[in-house]
């Protein structure tokens, strides 16, 4: 049976950090504090809203909210980026995506500040990831899967890693930050042909490609760690992976569960990132 990389784990041993931080900042007179811009009312933006703000709270981390409605126009929205960037009061920005379809997303995440991109939105966060520089930061869910493979000791030197997914948001920044720990590292996606031959040559296997248990059996082998990044609703009406746990457990060394994997970690790398904002601007200005 494979171990289990709990999120709980992984977020105690960060939360730990992250309190230690959030205390020095204070004793400076400096509460860090996230800025959430939400256009209209998504339920998915409204309920991962609700995770960040109470983990937020948990950690001392302050929230701020800037709210718009679904039908603004995009002269609304690059004022209120406009004035989160010039808040000096908030560290890190989060910006709900997609936008509605009425918007020009692109612009309204290259008008936001890198210093305060948290999630890797901006075009100065990803090169930060691509010359593993700190500008701006990588998106949080990329960061969740490093930090899960790093509390747990897995070492990436000199392995194989494969990660199947190439967004921007999980699957490419992922490949650079395992590139980056000396893994040697493959990216397969829709196009790729026989994934399963190349998945089980894995000692590190990312999975991020949005199909609710697509990844299975074919797939694994001994000896393998699985990071599942997907979260979906299955036909039980569970939330699932877009790796088959079942097929996972049964096979590999070690798995993340889904929920309590890389999700709960990635809502934790967001307050962290926070965190370290104010530290950077802080020692900036
Ligand atoms: P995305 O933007 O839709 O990208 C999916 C990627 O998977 C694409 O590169 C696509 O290939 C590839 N793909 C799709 N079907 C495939 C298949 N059958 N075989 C191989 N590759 C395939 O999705 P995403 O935003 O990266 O999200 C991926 C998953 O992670 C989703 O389940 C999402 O819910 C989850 N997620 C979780 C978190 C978290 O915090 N845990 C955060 C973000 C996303 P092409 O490029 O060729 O189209």
């Amino acid at each position: 049976m494979a171990k289990i990389l709990k999120g709980t784990e992984v977020n105690a041993a960060l939360g730990e950090k992250i309190k230690a931080s959030v205390d020095t900042l204070k004793e400076q007179g400096i509460v860090p504090t996230l800025g959430i811009i939400r256009v209209g009312e998504r339920p998915d933006d409204l309920s991962y809203e609700k995770g960040a703000s109470k983990r937020c709270e948990k950690y001392g981390v302050a929230v701020k909210r800037y709210l718009l409605p679904a039908d603004c126009t995009q002269e609304q929205l690059m004022h209120t980026i406009e004035e989160v960037n010039r808040d000096s009061s908030v560290h890190g920005v989060l910006m709900f995506r997609p936008l509605p379809k009425s918007l020009d997303e692109e612009a309204a995440c290259g008008a936001l500040d890198p210093e305060k991109d948290i999630d890797g939105i901006t075009i100065g966060s990803l090169a930060g990831v691509f010359t593993s520089r700190k500008i701006g930061f990588p998106p949080c869910t990329a960061q969740a899967c490093m930090e899960i493979l790093d509390y747990y000791g897995v070492n990436c030197r000199g392995k194989k890693a494969v990660v199947i997914g190439r967004s921007l948001v999980v699957g490419k920044p992922a490949a650079m930050m395992l590139l980056d720990r000396n893994a040697t590292v493959t990216v397969c996606h829709s196009k790729t042909v026989d994934i399963p031959a190349i998945a089980r040559e894995a000692d590190i296997l990312i999975v991020a490609i949005g199909r609710p248990k697509a990844v299975g059996g074919s797939c694994f082998r001994e000896g393998q760690t699985v990071i599942d990044v997907g979260i979906n609703v299955g036909e039980d009406g569970k939330l699932c992976g877009d790796a088959n746990f079942e097929d996972a457990e049964r096979i590999v060394d070690a798995v993340t569960p889904v929920p309590g994997g890389v999700g709960s970690v990635t809502t934790t790398v967001l307050v962290q990132h926070v965190v370290e904002a104010a530290e950077r601007q802080t020692q900036k200005h």
